[in-house]
């Protein structure tokens, strides 16, 4: 049994008894944890006071960085209101009303109804159950095979680590679910052929989803999940054309698009949505983090009316409708959700990271030359530079040797939180970053890359 006792460090209590997300366990034990106390802007500090530039806006969330009292009482205001209640059976509350309302309003497609949850698995969770519900009210009982993509992150639930492409979500769980299909990943640095153009690549992947979904049959496949730019599978922004030509597939042979904007949502590529940026006509949106900017758990789905109508004349046919977490659309959250939005609106997000982005952007470009750089890319305030052991041949690193992970330790060392994938370095600061802290960033940054070199 873990003591109590406060005459012991954080760091000591944390270690006997808290067990970590992401995070090797046997290695926390050598390592202990960086504990962080506070936060203002775009800086975190931890519990001896120093402090780091937040590279990853936390877990891509915390759009509005650290400290913004206007969540803070709108939180209150809520909870002293009405903390808790609920939507299930006719039950609904202002603050979940208004939420809905707005999100249809800013949807980048014409959507017709939400469904709030509480986290981006739970989102994609929903709307996997839904993709499922609507097909059987169809009629088409055996069309409900889902298609996502290698290097994918759509969450961690036992449906959606299944969509996820990462060996780590699957390895020991038993995953993944073989109804899940796999397309390839469209990352052109790492699997384009020699000397393929962008578009020909886009065309390449597009021709084998064609096939994939030829050979399970078009009346088995349902849906494709992308995320508009993959962001846990190492910030990968999708050749040119690709959506365009994928789309065609997917308008062809009947299967729904659910664009997953957990990340790029609300002004992470530069424009609202990723579906605006790269072109994407979305069947589902699931959006989370940055709609309430990570201060409280909050999610949602946005569904078309080809979803809603079916879903809805089914449940007039069996009765209700089976589906509801006791936090959906949580008053507190929801509340915090729609001051998060205003402000969006009231600052100009989308007009910041328009004048920001390309500072963050060129500034990372000026790696490019360093001899570990394979690649840099990104787009908004969303960007990687991915290491490599030769940069001619684009060998990557002994995946034992890490060095992601030291660049990762060494970044931390000089004050900037930021978060590997593999020896892809992401960068996803909070979307008010000012183009000095973006500099700073970048300093600190250099200082870490030279510390590996
Ligand atoms: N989808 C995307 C694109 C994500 O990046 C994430 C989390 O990082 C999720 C879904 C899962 O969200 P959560 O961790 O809130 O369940």
């Amino acid at each position: 049994m873990s003591s109590l006792s406060h005459n012991r460090t954080l760091s000591e209590r944390d270690r006997d008894a808290v067990l970590h997300p992401y995070t090797n366990p046997i290695r926390h034990q050598e390592t202990g944890p960086l504990v962080i106390s506070r936060g203002e802007g775009v800086r975190v500090f931890d519990d001896s006071g120093k402090d780091y530039i937040e590279g990853l806006a936390g877990l891509w969330c915390t759009a509005l960085g650290w400290g913004e009292e206007r969540l803070v009482a709108a939180a209150s205001e809520q909870m002293r209101r009405l903390p808790f209640y609920h939507l299930f059976g006719h039950k609904a509350h202002d603050p979940a009303i208004e939420l809905c309302e707005r999100l249809l309003a800013l949807a980048p497609v014409p959507m017709s109804k939400v469904f709030l949850t509480g986290s981006g698995s739970e989102a994609n969770d929903t709307a996997l159950k839904l993709i499922r519900y609507r097909a059987n009210a169809l009629g088409q009982p055996q069309k409900k095979k889902v298609i996502a993509r290698d290097r994918a992150y759509h969450g961690v639930t036992l449906a959606t680590s299944s969509l996820t492409g990462l060996a780590v979500n699957h390895r020991s769980f038993d995953l993944p679910d073989p109804a899940v299909l796999r397309a390839a990943c469209p990352h052109h640095y790492r699997n384009a052929r020699p000397g393929e153009s962008e578009e020909d690549f886009s065309t390449r992947l597009a021709a084998e989803l064609e096939a994939l979904i030829l050979a399970e049959g078009p009346d088995t496949v349902a849906a494709f999940f992308a995320e508009p730019v993959m962001g846990a599978g190492g910030v990968i922004v999708p050749p040119a054309g690709y959506f365009a030509k994928i789309q065609a597939v997917l308008d062809k042979y009947d299967v729904l698009l659910v664009a997953d904007e957990v990340i790029c949502g609300f002004g992470r590529t530069g424009k609202m949505f990723g579906t605006e940026t790269f072109g994407l006509r979305p069947d589902i949106i699931t959006v989370a983090k940055g709609l309430s900017s990570g201060y409280l758990p909050i999610s949602a789905v946005l569904l078309s009316e080809k979803m809603v109508a079916p879903i809805v004349a089914e449940a007039g046919r069996i009765g209700t409708l089976g589906h509801g977490f006791t936090y959906g659309g949580h008053p507190v959250s929801a509340a915090v959700a729609v001051e998060t939005l205003k402000i969006y609106a009231e600052r100009d997000i989308l007009a910041h990271v328009g004048r920001v982005g390309p500072r963050l952007q060129d500034g990372l470009r000026g790696f490019a030359n360093h001899p570990l750089v394979g690649e840099v890319r990104g787009v908004g305030l969303i960007g990687a530079v991915e290491l490599v052991a030769d940069k001619a041949t684009k060998a990557a690193f002994d995946p034992a040797r890490g060095v992601g992970a030291a660049l990762v330790a060494r970044a931390q060392q000089h004050g900037l939180i930021l978060r590997a994938m593999g020896d892809a370095v992401a960068f996803a600061p909070p979307l008010v970053i000012s183009e000095d802290e973006i500099a700073e960033m970048l300093t600190r940054f250099a200082r870490a890359l030279a510390d590996v070199t």
